[in-house]
């Protein structure tokens, strides 16, 4: 239970009445065997959630921009709901960058962070007034070449590597002292080296640091945006006036994917950092956050059908139709990525009785694709659902393509007043046509028409 009371029974019950609602009308079924599923009033509590902690902790009228992080959940619906709700966009490629358009997110709302921008890229951010961190000394020779060539409204910073250490989860942490991320502060030299770019370049007025995602403990964040920060003051110090008028802090707040519970909240990581880092939030600089996960994982479901259910070497198998292809990290890396599963029956309702150990299977032509391994859940049937909760983030959203299977449905919903639920289409089912069009289908013959020389 978090300070509100909050223990997520709201959004269980959403999700309850969704699942029964999408088989009800149809969207779940034997010839629509996977769905991912959108609670729109939990993603806009979320969103509500952010800009209250922040809120609560900075100084009136301090400018707070909150850009969520694109890859989490790429979808342009959902980008459009956050614009709704005050937030804007953290993109990393020019695909983000389009789909951040395409939502109608303000260049003024949005951020450019990848590690590996193009020339092209980096034109295009400026011409648009898209704020830039510039990861690296080559990077900022770019952004050299283009200030001199044109005016930009962008606001420019660099990012920086804090090198406070990395988490749990090696592959999302972005801190530790070879990270490919930024510029790596306590390296020789490195310090000196990012002081005189701003003393040399007036119009850098950020400072960015993202310390790592998932896995990275509470303390180590907040030891990453106190560095940041003492950064920040050097700089302004040595240079004699608030040159550096906005820091942003990156995101990687960690959910909690053991249980219902929202936990850590915005709002104790808010009141974590003001007590850790008490100046930055007196006022006097902006700030930019990027939270993914954290807004979205506790609001996306998979729920997938039971095609067989089998038993092998005296273990039950649920074979379903959600694995590597939806949900790619928990079944590469079981240990790292475990997913809550709930069972429901044929007709969308909660399945009770005895708990059996099984394993819940995907679909997928490999035996280590499983969702869930010696799991307890009630006994999982033929024509019953398997539902991959917490997936809103960095999974559905994230096909990938093994066996050519194809992308699913992801479908947001509202309660209606009926105790059902009410659905939106967020991304069509990929069609057959699609797969074959995405795999080379208009090229077939390419390949037996390139002859070596001589061979004919
Ligand atoms: C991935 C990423 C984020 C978001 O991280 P979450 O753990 O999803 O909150 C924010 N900023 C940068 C630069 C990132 O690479």
């Amino acid at each position: 239970m978090d300070e509100y009371g909050n223990t997520g029974e709201g959004r269980a019950a959403r999700r309850d009445e969704a699942v029964r609602a999408a088989v009800e009308q149809g969207l779940l079924g034997p010839d629509s065997p996977i769905v991912g599923l959108l609670d729109v009033t939990g993603i806009r509590e979320s969103a509500a959630e952010l800009r209250a902690a922040f809120a609560e902790v900075t100084a009136p009228g301090t400018p707070v921009l909150h850009a969520f992080a694109v890859k989490a959940t790429p979808l342009v619906p959902v980008l459009r709901l956050l614009r709704e709700e005050g937030i804007g966009a953290e993109v990393a490629s020019p695909g983000e960058l389009a789909l951040a358009r395409a939502a109608g997110v303000a260049p003024a709302e949005t951020v450019l962070d990848s590690p590996a921008k193009t020339p092209a890229e980096l034109r295009e951010a400026l011409a648009l007034g898209i704020a830039v961190n510039a990861d690296n000394p080559q990077e900022l020779d770019r952004i050299d070449g283009l200030m001199r060539s044109a005016v930009s409204r962008s606001p420019l910073g660099i990012r920086v590597n804090p090198q406070v250490g990395g988490g749990s989860i090696g592959a999302t942490s972005t801190a530790t002292a070879t990270s490919k991320f930024g510029v790596a502060l306590r390296d020789e030299g490195a310090r000196e080296w990012v002081v005189r770019a701003y003393l040399d370049r007036p119009w850098l007025s950020r400072l960015h640091a993202h310390t790592g995602s998932q896995g990275i403990p509470f303390p180590l964040m907040a030891q990453g945006v106190a560095e940041t920060y003492a950064l920040a003051e050097e700089i302004n110090r040595r240079i004699g006036r608030p040159q550096i008028d906005t820091i942003d802090i990156g995101g990687g707040l960690p959910v909690n994917f053991a249980s219902e519970v929202t936990a850590p909240t915005y709002a104790e990581y808010a009141r974590a950092l003001r007590e850790a880092v008490p100046g930055l939030f007196d006022g006097r600089y902006g700030l930019v956050t990027e939270f993914g996960r954290s807004l979205l994982a506790k609001h996306g479901t998979i729920v997938a059908r039971v095609e067989y259910a089998k038993s092998a070497g005296g273990r039950a198998v649920a074979v379903t139709h959600a694995g590597v292809q939806v949900a790619t990290r928990t079944v590469y890396v079981p240990g790292s990525w475990p997913l809550r599963i709930s069972a429901y029956d044929g007709k969308g309702r909660p399945k009770s009785g005895a708990e059996v150990v099984q394993d819940v299977a995907g679909p997928a032509c490999f035996a280590g694709d499983l969702l869930a391994e010696g799991r307890a859940l009630p006994l999982l049937d033929q024509g019953d659902y398997a539902a991959a909760l917490d997936t809103g983030a960095y999974y559905f959203a994230h096909h990938y393509a093994y066996n050519s299977l194809a992308r699913p449905g992801i479908y947001g919903f509202v309660p209606d007043r009926a105790g059902g639920a009410r659905f939106a289409t967020v991304r069509d089912p990929q069609t057959l046509a699609s797969i074959v069009a995405e795999s080379g289908g208009a090229h077939a013959g390419a390949l037996t028409t390139l002859h070596t020389p001589g061979s004919r």
